[in-house]
């Protein structure tokens, strides 16, 4: 028994005219115009602890869309319980009844909740109705699809027997509960964070990004609707190290399935190997963490190709993607035909309100977003080796605002070359033309990460020495495309260095890393 190799989830265009764009405009109202109180979910049950954050709209902060209700450690306590619980009949659910409820998932979210989702991404998180539909609606849509059919692969693989003796696999899960930590960019990562270890037979304690709370909620009653028992996903928001020093402390902790930043990965990592002597089992360790990704055009590149991958790379959802193009390095005879064109392009870029569907680049997260970026925009404002060519304005009086802004550097060592800024700040170095292995060599140790990368050229000997030297500078490899937007089924995703554990999400590779085979022998 096979499930079929599933197709990707259409995109919708939202053109002037469609019903789902009056569908989506009207959910978009019914959102602004209410303001909801988000509970904790744990063992299916909704608590409310009275200790509340608020989830405002990022480019108007002021306008409150919901509060949500934090677990602390006696929550946190109470989440692991709900799901080792829930586990006792979860984990004896054939593969194929539990593959079922994730693909009615994908229906629902197809069908009923995709405007839903789509429309607390776009007010909550900041997405204009395009980056909302990739995300929360396909490529959540398409885990929920492509996820059954690699478990599927995996759990129907079975060793080889004689007559007198039979050999057989039993998939079990991890012995314990899996920790998922979601972050607030994509809301399809925080849906496969959880839901890819509950397929696979595991239970999971769920701390979601405080800024995403919103659309991720509207995930857990989905994840009901689809009939997923009580307990096997707990929804616990709060503070990170409130909910995480209660996980890391407890014996049943099996594993860690996580995309944030580098430095929060580290600091569990170092916790997990401290306290390893309280766990009944190795936990399972799986991260996407930051990037620095490049984009290197050699000399033939196609011009249009690159300016239309540079603004849509760098600039797509403020920045604020792993994958996101920041660094760049083009020759000077390039750089002369397209350096106007690339910056007018840049400066007429529409910014605004996400309800206003011409608007390209919204607000990024927060203040705390906004503040960093702007350091940034401020190094090279100060700064006697680079120049922003494009942008560099920023206001947060109502929203977080940043002008896409493109810094144009003489020193390839520049901080904005080198550090992750993860908002709407594209840094260029120009190269001479006859100098691009050597600039082949220096994009592959500029920076620590390893996630995603480009390279724009169409002589084939170009191509193949930058696959060559930059093997190991990203996980995900473009050529002539930007370094954004890998699809669930297409581009397996993830990066190895100070990227994170490479385990590719949207991939068997990933669900591999959530079961703990038993082999069986029996002699006859
Ligand atoms: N998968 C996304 C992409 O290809 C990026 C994920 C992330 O930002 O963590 O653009």
């Amino acid at each position: 028994f096979h499930i079929p190799f599933p197709k990707n989830e259409p995109v919708l265009s939202y053109a002037p005219g469609s019903l789902e764009r009056a569908q989506l405009k009207a959910e978009l109202e019914r959102q602004s115009n209410t303001t909801i109180e988000i509970p904790l979910i744990i063992g299916g049950k909704e608590i409310y602890t009275g200790r509340t954050g608020k989830i405002v709209m990022p480019h108007d902060h002021g306008h409150v869309l919901a509060t949500y209700h934090k677990a602390g450690p006696e929550e946190t306590k109470m989440a692991i319980e709900a799901a080792l619980e829930a586990k006792k009949d979860w984990a004896n659910m054939s593969w194929i009844d539990k593959a079922s409820i994730f693909l009615k998932a994908a229906e629902l979210l197809s069908t009923k909740y995709r405007h839903l989702v789509n429309a607390a991404t776009m007010l909550g998180q900041g997405k204009n109705v395009y980056q909302a539909e990739i995300d929360a609606a396909c490529e959540s849509i398409d885990y929920l699809r492509y996820n059954p059919y690699f478990a599927s692969l995996i759990n129907q693989w079975e060793p080889v027997s004689s007559s007198d003796s039979f050999n057989r696999m039993d998939y079990r899960p991890l012995e314990g509960f899996v920790f998922a930590v979601s972050p607030f960019n994509f809301t399809a990562i925080a849906l496969n964070l959880a839901t890819a270890p509950a397929l696979m037979g595991n239970v999971v304690v769920w701390k979601p990004a405080s800024t995403a709370v919103l659309s991720n909620y509207y995930l857990m009653q989905l994840y009901k609707e689809a009939g997923l028992p009580d307990g096997v996903i707990n929804f616990v928001p709060g503070s990170g190290p409130d909910i995480s020093n209660v996980v890391f402390n407890d014996p049943y902790f099996a594993g860690l399935h996580f995309t944030g930043s580098t430095s929060t990965f580290d600091g569990f990592w170092k916790t997990i190997v401290e306290h390893m002597d309280t766990y009944k089992t190795y936990p399972r360790i799986v991260g996407e963490t930051g990037g620095k990704d490049f984009v290197v055009a050699h000399p033939s590149a196609d011009p249009k190709a690159l300016i239309t991958a540079l603004i849509r790379g760098a600039f797509e959802y403020q920045g604020q993607k792993c994958s996101a193009a920041s660094r760049a390095y083009i020759p000077q005879s390039l750089w002369k035909e397209i350096k106007q064109e690339l910056v007018d392009q840049t400066e007429s870029i529409l910014m605004g309100d996400v309800r206003d569907f011409r608007n390209f680049v919204n607000a990024v997260i927060d203040e705390a977003a906004f503040d960093k970026i702007m350091g940034y925009i401020e190094k090279a404002k100060n700064s006697n080796v680079a120049k922003i060519i494009a942008g560099g304005q920023g206001d947060k009086t109502k929203g977080y605002f940043i002008r896409p802004t493109i810094i144009e550097t003489q020193d390839p060592h520049f901080v904005t070359m080198e550090e992750e800024i993860f908002g709407p700040v594209l840094t260029v170095y120009v190269y001479e033309d006859n100098q691009y292995e050597e600039i082949l060599q220096l994009c592959n140790e500029t920076s620590p990460y390893g996630l995603t990368g480009s390279i724009f050229a169409n002589d084939r000997k170009a191509i193949n020495k930058a696959y060559e030297v930059l093997r190991f500078a990203a996980g995900n490899f473009y050529i002539n495309d930007k370094p954004t937007g890998a699809v669930v089924g297409q581009q397996p995703f993830g990066g190895a260095r100070r990227s994170g554990t490479n385990d590719k999400a949207g991939s068997p590779f990933n669900l591999l890393r959530w079961i703990s085979p038993r082999t069986i022998k029996e002699n006859f």
